[in-house]
């Protein structure tokens, strides 16, 4: 009888020790880190709001909720008064806490396992008021991280650890992605050998740009001055000039009519079944997730597109779930995709200083043989985008290159890579984080295609 008696001892004072580091841990825990309480429901105040993927109004928008009065589900508050809200399909999106109200609490009961502690305050140290049997009737008032403000009883208030709640019947909201409108843009080639860009419309005022024959480029307004008609075209990084129109004619882009073009907006999925966080692609230095470029981006580019009358196949249109490299490229080539477009920002580590707008093309080799004519489109469309993106951000341009990045050595048709921009230089980044740039890359890339298929 002695021995069982000894055993008892030993595991108890090891439980025993266990227990007081837990509570020593959870005391220290619940001392330093004392998180905010936020309402456990939100009623939206405005109309149309945007709901974005970052805590950051250069975000992308994940989707709009139509009408003021919907009820959100917020999980917490940032530091910057933004709301991270929940979806249905177990998305989390952000939404400015200026636009939303407390939307009152939710009923819930106890959890199957008995003995949970409504307590005086939201923290495991604090005093016992009740014990709760499961099941019991509670008022969800306010929330913290581990924490539910609570009413039992005849409102007798209290505090009560999540986990010993069941979740509520509640219906969350579906994130879905809204279409991006874009203004339609006119726009003009170039029939001249050159034409200067002019700061008004002279032909004796400064030159704020020069453009070669067969570009295009987007008009503002257009009117006349000294007996010609000068239009006002948009410069690079969307400034404005002015050009004579015996030198340009404009330009209908009916090229794009039925053709299959896939853009893939890069990152903003998990790479591999077993990642447990999606790939967020290079972050910038005051950081900006390079996959919220890109999908901006790639959204106006769409929308463009869309309104040219090609058949557009993205990728994706949000962030997604299990996307690998293989399956971005399968999705193009199953859909039969005239051109493959995969959009990125760059990131250089060792200079902060590097700038430009680069795109690849994958040439083949002896695993993957590319003939000379699809070789050729590659270039050809490469060399489009390239020189119209750099030109109308008004980044330097850094040419073309051939590379094997797994989405152009997959996609079996004329494909190309761009990285609009450093994400690692702080005045590109900025840049790319306005909607102002994002919508010049998408233009610029626009007018690459209907220079392709010209
Ligand atoms: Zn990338």
């Amino acid at each position: 009888m002695e021995k069982p008696v000894k055993i008892t001892r030993k595991k108890s004072r090891v439980f025993g020790l266990a227990m007081i580091m837990v509570f020593v841990f959870i005391f220290c825990f619940s001392s330093f880190v004392s998180a905010e309480m936020i309402p456990v429901t939100l009623k939206t105040s405005k109309d149309d709001l945007n709901i974005r993927s970052q805590p950051d109004t250069y975000s992308s928008i994940l989707t709009v909720i139509d009408k003021a009065g919907t009820t959100l589900y917020p999980v917490e508050k940032t530091s910057s008064n933004w709301y991270k809200v929940r979806f249905a399909d177990n998305i989390y999106g952000y939404v400015y806490s200026s636009y939303v109200s407390d939307g009152g609490a939710l009923t819930s009961s106890v959890s199957l396992f008995a003995g949970a502690a409504l307590r005086t305050n939201a923290s495991a140290t604090a005093s016992v008021q009740r014990l709760l049997s499961a099941g019991t009737e509670l008022t969800i008032t306010a929330q913290d991280d581990k924490w539910y403000a609570a009413k039992a009883f005849n409102n007798e208030q209290g505090y009560i650890l999540k986990s010993s709640v069941q979740s509520f019947a509640v219906t969350y909201p579906t994130a879905k992605y809204p279409d991006v409108k874009v203004d339609d843009i006119q726009l003009l080639q170039v029939t001249a050998t050159s034409v200067v860009a002019r700061a008004s419309a002279s032909t004796s005022a400064a030159s704020v740009a020069t453009y070669s024959k067969g570009e295009l480029l987007t008009i503002v307004s257009s009117g006349s001055s000294g007996g010609f008609t000068w239009y006002q075209i948009v410069t690079p990084g969307g400034g404005t000039g002015y050009v004579r129109s015996d030198s340009v004619k404009t330009y209908a882009a009916t090229a794009l009519k039925g053709k299959r073009i896939c853009i893939d907006p890069g990152h903003g999925s998990k790479k591999l079944a077993t990642d447990t966080q999606i790939d967020k692609g290079n972050i910038g230095v005051s950081g900006m997730a390079e996959k919220d470029v890109n999908l901006a981006i790639a959204r106006y580019l769409q929308a463009y597109l869309n309104k040219a009358g090609a058949n557009v196949i993205m990728t994706r249109t949000s962030d997604t779930g299990l996307m690998t490299l293989v399956d971005r490229a399968t999705l193009a080539n199953n859909s039969k995709a005239d051109i493959f477009i995969s959009v990125h920002a760059n990131y250089s580590s060792s200079n902060p200083q590097k700038t430009g707008t680069i795109t690849y093309y994958f040439a083949g080799n002896s695993g993957t043989p590319v003939s000379s004519s699809l070789l050729a489109k590659r270039k050809k469309l490469s060399t489009s985008i390239q020189n119209a993106t750099a030109k109308d951000l008004g980044f330097t341009s850094l040419g073309t290159a051939s590379d094997n990045f797994t989405v152009l050595v997959r996609t079996n048709m004329a494909s190309a890579l761009i990285e609009v921009g450093y994400l690692s230089n702080a005045g590109e980044e900025a840049k790319l984080k306005t909607q102002k740039y994002q919508l010049l890359a998408a233009q610029g890339m626009y007018k690459g295609i209907l220079k392709y298929y010209e």
